[in-house]
C-alpha cells in the first residue's frame, strides 16, 4: 500500500494518474453538449448505493472509469455556456494548476511551521486586495473557506468590537437583499437572527439609505447598540451595490461597523473599467471577497479583509502545540535583534485551524493572467449581462427586474392571455425544472416580491446573446406547454 503514498519513490505513479485524471477531464469537457444530462437523484442513487467501499478497486484507472458513472458523466458542468444559475463561475487554467500543486504539497496555512512560503505568499495577495479596496497601511485579513466564513468573521469582530456584555442590545441592519448568512451568523454569535434589522431596498434593489439612517435613529433613541451595517455589494439575486459612501457616513455618524459583502461584486476590483462601481468600499471596516465567484478561481477561495488589522486578535487563541503565546520570562537575557518579532503565525487571525492554501491559485493567476486580465473577463459578463436585459426588457413575453449593475438578469415569463398570478407562477417554475431535466440549459430562480421568477447568473464569458435567446426560447415553449396542459385540463 506504501507505493499510493505521494513520495520520492512514487513520482511515476504520481505522474501517471494525474496525467490520466487530467486527460479524462479534458476529454470531458471537449464532449460535454449540455450543462447536464438531467439525471434525478432517484436514478443516480442506485449506481452511488451499489459501490462497495470496502472492495477497493486497486488502481485508479479503474477508479476513473468508476468515477466516470457515478460522477462526471451526470455532474453539472459550470463551463458550459448554458450554465447560467446560481454564482458558479468557470475556472481559469493558472488556477486550477495551482489547485493541482497545492494539494500535492499540501502546506497548512495554520502556522509558519507548516507552510513557510505559503504564509507569506497568502499575506501578499491579502495586501494587494486591501490594495485595490484602499483599506490603508494597517489592513490585514485572511483567507477563508468562502463568503459565509468571512461574514461570520466580520459579524465577530464588528460584536466584540461593539464592546457590550448585553448581546441583547446588539442591532445588525442589512438589506432586505442581503445573504441569508448575516442572519445565520447573527445567531451562532449568540446575538439572535432577531437582531438582524431588514432594512427595505429601492425600485434598482439597492439599501435605501433614507430607511436605513431611520433605523439607526430608532436603534439609538431605544439605547440599543448598531453592532453593524452589513452593506452588500453585488446582491446575490440581483448584483445591485448598496449606495456605500452614503452608508459609510451613516456608520461614521452611528458609531457602527461597516461591513461590505462583495462576495459577488469583488471582481471590479480587477477590472480595468468598472472599479468606480466600489466608490465608497475603502471606508469598509471589514470586506468579504469570493474569489470563487469573480476571479474565476476554483472552490474554495474567499478572504476576509479588514481595515484595522489589530481587530483580528478576536480570533485569535494560544495552544501550546501550535502557536505558543509569546512569553516573557522574568529575569531572561534581553532577545537579539534578528530573533524578535512573532513568529507569522496564519491561525492567530483565522477561524480555521488546518487551512487549504487556497491562496495560491489566486497567486497563479496573477503571475499568468494579471489582474487585468481577470477584471476584463468579469467586465465581458458584465457586459453580457446588459445586453441581455435589452433582450428581455425588448421581449414581450417576459417581464424583467432591474437593469443589471453586474451581471444577474431575473425576470419572468408572462403569457399574453390574462392568467391569474398564481398560475405565472406555476408556470416559471414547471419551465425551470423541465428545463433542469432536459439538461439543456440550468437557470436559477428566486421570488420577487412574493411572485416566482427566473434567473440567469451570467459568469462565463463564453455565453453569448445568441445562447441567451435560445435559453428564453426554451423556458417560453416549457412555459406555454405547462400552461396549454392547465387550459385542457381545466376546460
Ligand atoms: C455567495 C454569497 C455569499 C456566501 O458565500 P459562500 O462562498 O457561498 O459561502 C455571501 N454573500 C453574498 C452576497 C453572496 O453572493
Amino acid at each position: 500500500m506504501r507505493a499510493h503514498l505521494l513520495n520520492d519513490t512514487t513520482a511515476e505513479l504520481y505522474r501517471s494518474s494525474v496525467t490520466e485524471g487530467v486527460e479524462r477531464v479534458a476529454n470531458k469537457l471537449a464532449t460535454t453538449k449540455r450543462p447536464f444530462t438531467g439525471v434525478t437523484p432517484d436514478e443516480l442513487a442506485p449506481t452511488i448505493a451499489a459501490v462497495d467501499l470496502d472492495q477497493p478497486l486497486g488502481d485508479s484507472s479503474a477508479a476513473l472509469d468508476e468515477l466516470e458513472r457515478v460522477y462526471l458523466r451526470d455532474a453539472v458542468y459550470f463551463h458550459h455556456p448554458r450554465y447560467l444559475g446560481h454564482l458558479n463561475c468557470p475556472v481559469v487554467i493558472p488556477a486550477v494548476l495551482g489547485e493541482a500543486v497545492l494539494s500535492a504539497v499540501n502546506s497548512s496555512l495554520d502556522t509558519w511551521d507548516q507552510s513557510a512560503g505559503g504564509t507569506l505568499i497568502e499575506r501578499k495577495l491579502i495586501d494587494w486586495t486591501t490594495g485595490r479596496i484602499g483599506l490603508g497601511p494597517a489592513a490585514d485579513g485572511v483567507f477563508t473557506s468562502g463568503g459565509t466564513q468571512s461574514n461570520l468573521q466580520a459579524m465577530l469582530l464588528a460584536r466584540e468590537e461593539a464592546k457590550t456584555d448585553d448581546l441583547s442590545k446588539l442591532r445588525i441592519f442589512s438589506s432586505e437583499c442581503s445573504h441569508f448568512s448575516v442572519q445565520k451568523s447573527a445567531t451562532l454569535l449568540g446575538v439572535g437572527q432577531d437582531a438582524v434589522v431588514s432594512v427595505p431596498v429601492d425600485r434598482d434593489r439597492r439599501m435605501q439609505t433614507v430607511a436605513l439612517a431611520a433605523e439607526l435613529e430608532k436603534c439609538r433613541r431605544a439605547g440599543l447598540v448598531p453592532m453593524a451595517v452589513v452593506a452588500t455589494a453585488g446582491t446575490t439575486d440581483f448584483g445591485s451595490i448598496d449606495p456605500l459612501p452614503e452608508i459609510a457616513a451613516l456608520c461614521d455618524e452611528y458609531g457602527a461597523w461597516m461591513h461590505v459583502d462583495a462576495a459577488y461584486g469583488c471582481g471590479l476590483l480587477a477590472s480595468p473599467t468598472r472599479r468606480g462601481l466600489l466608490e465608497g468600499v475603502q471606508h469598509a471596516d471589514s470586506v468579504t471577497v469570493d474569489y470563487h465567484k469573480s476571479f474565476f478561481q476554483p472552490v474554495s477561495s474567499s478572504a476576509l479583509l479588514v481595515r484595522d488589522g489589530a481587530t483580528l486578535r478576536h480570533a485569535t487563541y494560544h495552544a501550546d502545540y501550535l502557536n505558543p503565546a509569546p512569553t516573557v520570562e522574568v529575569g531572561a537575557p534581553p532577545v537579539p535583534e534578528g530573533l524578535r518579532g512573532r513568529i507569522p503565525n496564519q491561525v492567530d487571525k483565522s477561524l480555521q485551524t488546518t487551512r487549504r492554501f487556497d491562496a495560491l491559485k489566486l497567486w497563479m493567476t496573477l503571475r499568468v493572467m494579471g489582474a487585468d486580465g481577470v477584471g476584463q473577463l468579469f467586465d465581458e459578463v458584465c457586459d453580457l449581462a446588459a445586453e441581455g436585459w435589452r433582450l428581455l426588457a425588448g421581449d414581450p413575453r417576459y417581464d424583467v427586474v432591474v437593469e443589471p449593475q453586474l451581471s444577474t438578469l431575473v425576470f419572468r415569463y408572462v403569457p399574453e392571455q390574462v392568467t391569474s398570478p398564481t398560475e405565472i407562477d406555476r408556470a416559471n417554475l414547471y419551465a425551470r425544472k423541465a428545463l433542469f431535466a432536459s439538461g439543456e440549459a440550468v437557470v436559477a430562480g428566486t421570488k420577487v416580491d412574493g411572485r416566482q421568477y427566473l434567473k440567469f447568473t451570467l459568469l462565463n464569458p463564453e455565453t453569448t446573446v445568441a445562447d441567451i435567446a435560445a435559453v428564453l426560447d426554451l423556458i417560453a415553449g416549457h412555459a406555454e406547454q405547462y400552461l396549454g396542459e392547465n387550459l385542457v385540463h381545466a376546460s
